[in-house]
Order: structure tokens, then sequence, then C-alpha cells
């Protein structure tokens, strides 16, 4: 059996350093925003080469956080991909403004630049993209649109730890990036955890003080605020974490390197660009005949996931929230023809010869 992932066997060969860190923190005695969250923010910082980086509890919070430190006038536009994980659009409603879904680009999955302005209304006040399965959206068109229009631009970076658009990190272009460290993402706690990222330190501090109730000396609260830490413990596993982010991407993209060598054309690949220095968070195909293929590899030991099913469009959440009858052809193919395939930490060179040789006499 191939499994799609293995959380214990990605965390293993860390387990020691791990260990180590959780003593440490443990005999300190000190485990809400001390010193490992703040070595954490700095080092996350440093790796993206942006002056701030505030540790907050999750990915949607990260999110949101970001979209509560402009204080928005209610009920403003986000424009938003219509093919995204559903965090993403809940940070908006939970902020009290709208979310409009733009079409994603067949080819790359990620916000189609190009269909960006038709979506802006004098009531939008930002861009929230989604650099989707660790590939970075097209930041140079993207960034345009947002000064021309005065627009904040807001990246959600769940997937995309360590991915670059023409040399640079995703989380350095826009006003803020949002990250989740989620256990399975390419940089994973162990836990809940997230961080947002700006270079702006009025922005920074925004964030800083409303993660933490609004206070930024004890007991005096200035801002309506939120429990929204990043504790001690994820702060120290990630700062473990992070010094192997750059191995586990390269492991990530040598695997993805091998489907895109010897998968046959049946199946539509994910796009390669010189543009682009992709971390696959996820290594996707897209066939016709999906469901079939995923029970085939399941008969032959193979696990695969589907990202994602049901398009955040068509989820019963939001019925009444997003105008009814809305329709998404672009990325209603995409959730009907999607399949991610094992390409994780815990998967070596083997494996992926083997799901290769497998999917290839489908
Ligand atoms: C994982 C993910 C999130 C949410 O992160 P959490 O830490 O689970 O809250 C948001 N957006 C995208 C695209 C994600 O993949």
């Amino acid at each position: 059996m191939i499994p799609y992932e293995n959380l214990g066997a990605v965390n293993k060969p860390f387990f020691e350093e791990l260990k180590q860190s959780f003593a440490s923190t443990l005999e300190s005695g000190w485990y809400i925003l001390g010193h490992q969250v703040k070595s954490f923010e700095q080092a996350f910082a440093d790796f993206l080469g942006v002056k701030h980086c505030i540790g907050v509890a999750n990915g949607l919070e990260a999110l949101f956080l970001s979209l509560k430190a402009f204080d928005f006038k209610p009920g403003s536009e986000v424009i938003v991909p219509s093919n995204t994980y559903i965090a993403t659009i809940l940070s908006i409603l939970h902020a009290g403004l709208k979310p409009v879904l733009v079409e994603p680009d067949i080819r790359t999955y990620n916000i189609d630049a190009n269909r960006i302005e038709e979506a802006i209304t004098p009531r939008t006040c930002a861009v929230m993209i989604v650099h989707l399965y660790g590939k970075c959206c097209e930041m140079d068109k993207i960034k345009k649109i947002c000064s021309q229009h005065q627009l904040k631009l807001i990246e959600d970076c769940a997937q995309s730890h360590g991915a670059a658009f023409k040399k640079q990190l995703s989380g350095t272009f826009g006003e803020f990036g949002a990250f989740s460290f989620y256990p399975t993402k390419n940089l994973g706690a162990l836990g809940d955890a997230g961080a947002v990222t700006t270079s702006d330190p009025d922005l920074a501090k925004r964030i800083s003080t409303l993660r933490n109730y609004g206070s930024e000396k004890k007991y005096y609260n200035d801002l309506i605020g939120y429990n929204s830490r990043l504790d001690e413990v994820q702060a120290a596993f990630l700062l473990v974490k992070l010094k192997h982010l750059e191995e586990i991407n390269n492991h990530k993209r040598k695997l993805a390197a091998i489907y895109h060598q010897h998968l046959k054309e049946d199946f539509i690949k994910p796009f390669v660009h010189a543009d682009y220095l992709d971390v696959y968070h996820i290594f996707n195909i897209r066939h016709p005949k999906r469901d079939q293929l995923k029970k085939y590899l399941i008969d032959h030991g193979i696990q695969t996931e589907i990202h994602y099913p049901v398009p955040p469009h068509k989820q019963k959440a939001m019925q009444g929230v997003l105008p009814a009858h809305i329709s998404f052809p672009i990325s209603e193919e995409i959730h009907r023809t999607t399949l991610s395939l094992p390409c994780s930490t815990a998967h070596s060179e083997e494996d992926i010869y083997r799901v290769v040789e497998i999917m290839n006499k489908f």
C-alpha cells in the first residue's frame, strides 16, 4: 500500500530535534508569547526576506486578521479565486465582507489575472489570491492591477511555503502574506498554527495587537481584538521544521520531476514554466475519468486525494451567501477532473516510479 500521506513518517527524521525542543519549552515554564514564538517569527521573516512575521493560531485566522487590520467598510468586496479551499472565502465572510469569485486559469489553477479587472467595482477593497498547490499566481500582472486600482493585496500562502514567481517568494508581494502551518503543509507544525507576514511596521503592529485581545500592554486594550496566538510549543516545533524546509521542498520537487517525466500524456500534468519555482504542496493531474482512475489506483494499493471534490460555490454552507445560480465552469471542470497523487517526504523515488507504472497502465 502506498498511502497518500503519513505524518508520522514525515516527522520521523526530526523526532530527536522535536523532542529536545519540546523538553526545553516545557522546562522554560513559559507557554504563550515567549521566546520560541519570537524566535520563530524572526526566523520566518528572515527566510522570506520581510520585515515582520506575526505568529497566529492558524491559517484561517491569518487571513481573517489580515482583512481586519484594514478596517474596511462592512460589505466591501474582496476578489478571490473560485477554486480554493473554503477557508479563504470564510475569512472574507467572517470579516463582514463580500467575496467576489473570479475564475482560475485552466493551466495554472490559480486566479486568472486577466479576469480580475472585470470583477472590480467601486466597492472592491482588496484582492485575496491563493498560490494553490504550491505554485505562485501571476504576481506581476496582479500587483499592477492592485496598484492601478488602489486595492490591498493579501496572499493566501497556506500551500506555498518557499514557492516563488520570478525569483520572489510568496508571502512577500502583498500587504500581507497569510500562512498556515497545519501538519500536512510543506512547513507543518504538530497541531494548528499560522502566521502573517508584512513589511509594513504599522500593519504588523495591528496584527500583533489584534491577535492578543487588542492589547499591546498587558491589561490595556486598544482594539476589539481576538485570541489568535501561536503557542510556544508549536513555535518551537516550527523552528525545527523551518531549518529543513528547503530539503522538504527539494524532495517534493524531485518526486514531481519523476511524474512530469514519466507519466503518459493522457494525464494533464501541472503547468511548468521558468517564471515559477513550485513547491508541490499537492501534485495533481487531471483526467476526464478521474473517479474511475481513483478507484483503479485504490484497487492497486495506491491512495490518492481530491483537492477539492466540491467547489466553494457549490457548498451547502454557501447557499444564500454567494449569489444563487452562480456558475464557474472552469472551476467546476477542475473539481470534476483533478486527482492528487502521493508526493510527500514520506515517499521514496521508488514509490513514485511504482505509482507511474500503475498509472500508465490505466
Ligand atoms: C490549509 C489552508 C487554509 C487554512 O489553514 P488552517 O491552518 O487549516 O486554518 C487556508 N487556505 C488554504 C488554501 C489552505 O490550503
